[in-house]
């Protein structure tokens, strides 16, 4: 029941009306009883005083003998259960002969006859308060008395006054001759609270009631039907139900949240809706991608693999999923090791030979804006192809075209790093340098396609010849150049002899020829330019021409 706000309005609502209602109530019947026993007692005082006064008149009459009469007659009037005449010490009058006794000497005749029975009856008590109160000021005084547990009696003590007229039976010795008690029940204005009581709570039920069931409705109808609409629109969206309405109930804060609520549902609808179209064109292209993608969450459990991935890494994407992210290519090395070079910057993608294939691998982790993990990437590429092509793109901006030795490029970048290294690191180094001797004359006489073998024959000498690390290269025409790392002038010159000799007792269709050879060494030449370097071993090479060919110079 408590999970309807409605509810809990009515609930606190109705609690606060209760309490404000019970405090109304208390008061409102506090005062409706005051105002009850005030205008009964006020009634009862004129009784009093108007009884009082009638039997001055009768005493005064001189029919003395009839106020007794007079008074039991007052006991038939509604709501007087007593009504006595009293002496002022309490006791009830007209008992005795005293008064008769007193008046009849007092007039010298036997007006009053004497009773025949006389009695005694208190009625007060001598010092009761009350009466000496009245004795005092010579006012009428009035008292509540509680006769039996919740039944109360209204009583009057009226002082009867001597006047002008009574000193002639009563003399002049007391100012007050007797007493009335009037004794009222209060039956009829305990009756009448009782029932403003009744009515009261009767009215404050029924108001409680009107009002609740009021307040309810209207609770109902622009409260809680509104919220319980929007919550219900706010689950289904919440569902997925992005482009939810609701029906705006009213102008007041509700109606501007309905109407906020739908203009969200809306905006909500049309980004969902984007990004959906977002997420298919990235799916499209995910999966029509020659790449291989594959992608985890942040438990590293794999949540994508496309079509690419399957077919480069030759799996399913069930046996993909199965055997994990790090087990791509059957080695959890590759990859973690790779993550980690990613992670410390060092490595943009790497090389993978898997399956006889060569595949670049670009592997990383996906990091949230606060730098926690929430996944792990890789893009897998063939790149077989590309590697072989880009191996003889290489080879061909590197190398001869007809002997296969490296070029005149790659002849000056590596001299270029030979003479760094060795200036740096005081190594020896030397360049050997040759040209063939009388070449042109043997293309004349031969051919140039001959020509051209005896050239690839030099080179096929030189591979033999040289040690892997020596760089043989092609300087340009029939010259060639040798560069020797840690080769000094001495170990330069046998390498040169024996390459001489080589070439000098290689032949082919019986045709040989000779070679001049000019070397240069560091520290021998020391120069940063590989040109002037390259100058001296050409300056060599002149001098074996100059001195009569086939021959070593330094
Ligand atoms: P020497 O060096 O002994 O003084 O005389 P030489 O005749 O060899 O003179 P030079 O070195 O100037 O000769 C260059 C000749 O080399 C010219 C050309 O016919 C020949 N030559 C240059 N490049 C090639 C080539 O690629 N193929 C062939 N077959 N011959 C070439
Ligand atoms: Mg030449
Ligand atoms: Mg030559």
């Amino acid at each position: 029941m408590f999970k309807h706000i409605g509810y809990k309005i009515i609930l606190v609502f109705g609690s606060v009306l209760i309490v404000v209602m019970l405090i109304l109530g208390f008061f409102f019947t506090v005062h409706q009883e005051r105002s009850i026993l005030a205008q009964n007692k006020r009634n009862m005082a004129k009784l009093t005083q108007s009884v009082a006064e009638g039997l001055q008149t009768i005493m005064i009459a001189g029919y003395a003998d009839v106020a007794e009469t007079f008074a039991d007659r007052l006991h038939n009037v509604p709501d007087v259960i007593g009504f006595d005449i009293l002496r002022t010490n309490g006791l009830e009058a007209f008992k005795d002969n005293i008064t008769i006794d007193d008046v009849n000497r007092r007039i010298g005749s036997e007006e009053f006859l004497p009773r025949d029975e006389v009695s005694e009856l208190r009625l007060l008590d001598e010092h009761d308060p009350n009466l000496m109160r009245a004795l005092e000021t010579g006012e009428m005084v009035s008292f509540y008395r509680e006769v039996t547990p919740g039944v109360r009696n209204l009583s009057f003590i009226a002082p009867i006054m001597l006047s002008e007229q009574c000193y002639s039976c009563h003399g002049r010795s007391q100012p007050v001759k007797g007493i009335l008690l009037l004794v009222t029940s209060l039956a009829q204005a305990e009756e009448d609270i009782s029932s403003t009581r009744k009515q009261a709570t009767q009215i404050a039920i029924l108001s409680l009631i009107v009002i609740v069931l009021v307040t309810g409705a209207v609770i109902r109808r622009s409260v809680s039907r509104p919220i319980k609409s929007l919550t219900e629109a706010m689950e289904e969206v919440a569902d997925g139900k992005m482009n939810r309405q609701v029906e705006i109930p009213s102008r007041d804060e509700l109606g501007r949240m309905a109407g906020s609520f739908n203009m969200m549902s809306g905006r909500l609808a049309d980004s969902y809706e984007g990004l959906i179209s977002e997420q298919d064109k990235l799916t499209t292209i995910i999966q029509s991608t020659n790449e291989g993608i594959v992608v985890t969450d942040r438990s590293d459990k794999i949540v994508l693999i496309n079509a690419a991935a399957e077919a480069l890494l030759g799996k399913e994407a069930e046996q993909i999923r199965k055997d994990g992210f790090a087990m791509l290519f059957d080695d959890p090395g590759i990859i973690e090791s790779h993550l980690q070079n990613m992670d410390n910057d060092t490595e943009g993608s790497a090389l993978v030979h898997y399956q006889n294939r060569i595949f670049s691998l670009s592997a990383s982790r996906i990091l949230s804006k606060d730098g926690t993990l929430i996944g792990s990437a890789a893009l897998i590429r063939d790149v077989t192809e590309e590697t072989r092509l880009t191996n003889e793109l290489l080879l061909l901006s590197t190398t001869d075209g007809l002997t296969g030795l490296y070029n005149r490029r790659y002849l000056n970048e590596s001299l270029g790093k030979e003479l760094g290294r060795a200036r740096r690191y005081t190594l020896d180094f030397s360049i050997i340098m040759f040209d063939v001797d009388h070449f042109k004359k043997f293309n004349d006489v031969y051919g140039h396609e001959t020509g051209d073998r005896v050239l690839k024959m030099l080179g096929n000498v030189m591979i033999k010849t040289f040690r892997d690390i020596d760089i043989c290269c092609r300087y340009g025409g029939e010259e060639f150049l040798i560069i020797l790392p840690s080769t000094n002038l001495e170990n330069a010159k046998i390498s040169a002899e024996r390459l001489r000799v080589a070439v000098e007792t290689t032949s082919i269709d019986d045709l040989s020829v000779t070679i001049s050879i000019g070397i240069a060494s560091y520290p021998e030449t020391d120069t940063r330019s590989i040109d002037e370097f390259i100058k001296k071993a050409d300056l060599a090479l002149y001098k074996a021409k100059e001195g009569g060919r086939n021959r070593v110079c330094t």
